[in-house]
């Protein structure tokens, strides 16, 4: 074994403090020293502690919009190629396209927020995949196809670019950037316990929301992992922007493989494991799409079980989201006085509804307007074979 001084850097992002010890423990190096550099690099942002060192993607694009409650930021950080590290995370085989391109941007937004109480909080929507495989037809993200899962420690990166490159507080941790958490689920809660980690960013479990398109078998994992000790403050939120399986079909073809009432049977389940935390539920209001008085009917009714009022409050919110047009979008953004009437309709059908005011339209940071259009756009070159592909979408 080399003398503890001579081993090459261990780099502790992503990993919890007990998994850095354990692998400079290996090195003879003895846990309160480890510990020390672990502290360093996430609390105080430094990326060179010995024996810790890290790297973080840079910050190559950085869009800013002024709202009521302050700045929302957009950030874009770039990748590096591929490594070997996330060729072994990328089951969805999408590396082989990965390894022509030069480098990879990945997108995160810290959104300021005003509670009840006045106090002044700040949310950051993290991605968890380049692009994404679920081909949502309202979403920008969509458009880019599936390029990549992020590793552990590229999710964990976006916290430490907001939190020390960005100089900002992140109170939450949202999962509704690019990507589909429950397709990268094993990464995702990797990182997730390295954010949690009190030694590290602690940003405390009920401050994190998984949000997703419902993938089924995920949600029966999700169902697992919140029975155990620790994760059952971890948040959930649920992308269902259709009352029937009609219009899910067509806007989310997810919906193919597990229709609507499989769906909320899985959700039933979750929400009894899962006691008296809340679930959020996401509808994004697309004109002359899912915005009639009907689907306003059958919504209420596919969220009837979930409309239950617990000592801490109702269990079911339903947020009712503007649509956003992404590039090329086929439909408009709804106008003002439709969506107060869905949203009152609903109201009075006994949904626990909230309408969502869009934070960071004109900078593309708001939900589902997640994409690089370069990337979007580019064209993949086989150098092998000097063949030229369209990139998904
Ligand atoms: S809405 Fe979410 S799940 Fe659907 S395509 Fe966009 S990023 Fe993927």
């Amino acid at each position: 074994m080399p003398p503890a001084d001579d081993i090459a850097p261990i780099d502790p992002l992503g990993m919890t403090h007990e998994q850095f010890v354990r692998a400079c423990a290996e090195h003879g190096i003895k846990s309160g020293r480890a510990m020390n550099a672990y502290r360093a690099v996430f609390k105080q942002g430094n990326t060179d502690a010995p024996p810790a060192r890290t790297t973080i993607p840079p910050i190559v694009h950085r869009l800013t919009e002024d709202v009521d409650e302050g700045t929302t930021t957009k950030f874009v950080s770039r990748l590096d190629r591929p490594d070997d590290e996330s060729r072994a995370h990328d089951t969805l085989g999408a590396l082989a396209k990965d390894l022509r391109v030069e480098h990879l941007d990945i997108e995160s937004v810290i959104i300021p927020m005003v509670g009840r109480t006045k106090k002044k909080t700040h949310t950051l929507c993290v991605s968890s995949q380049i692009g994404c495989a679920m081909g949502c037809g309202f979403c920008e993200t969509a458009q880019m196809g599936l390029v990549r899962s992020l590793t552990p420690r590229e999710i964990v990166a976006q916290w430490y670019s907001a939190t020390h490159h960005e100089h900002t507080h992140i109170d939450n941790i949202v999962f509704m950037g690019m990507g589909e958490p429950l397709d990268n689920l094993d990464n995702v809660l990797s990182a997730i316990a390295c954010l949690t980690d009190h030694h590290g960013p602690a940003v405390p479990m009920s401050a994190i929301t998984i949000s997703t398109v419902g993938r089924v078998d995920g949600l029966r994992k999700l169902a697992q992992v919140v029975q155990q000790p620790g994760w059952k403050r971890l948040g959930l939120a649920l992308s269902l922007n259709a009352s029937n399986d009609h219009v899910r079909n067509q806007i989310m073809p997810l919906n193919k493989k597990w229709g609507m009432d499989e769906l909320r049977d899985t959700m039933i389940e979750l929400m009894h494991i899962r006691g008296s935390r809340k679930i959020l539920f996401e509808y994004v209001l697309i004109p002359e799409v899912n915005d009639s008085p009907d689907h306003a009917r059958e919504l209420a009714l596919w969220l009837e079980p979930f409309m239950r009022t617990e000592k801490r409050g109702h269990i079911g919110l339903l947020n009712v989201i503007p649509y956003n047009p992404r590039r090329d979008s086929p439909w408009p953004a709804p106008d003002e006085a439709n969506v107060k009437h869905f949203v009152d309709q609903l109201a009075d059908l006994g949904v626990f509804v909230k309408r969502r005011r869009t934070k960071g339209r004109s900078t593309m940071a708001a939900c589902g307007q997640l994409g690089t259009a370069s990337i979007r756009k580019r064209k993949y070159v086989d150098l092998s074979t000097s063949a030229t592909n369209e990139g998904h979408g």
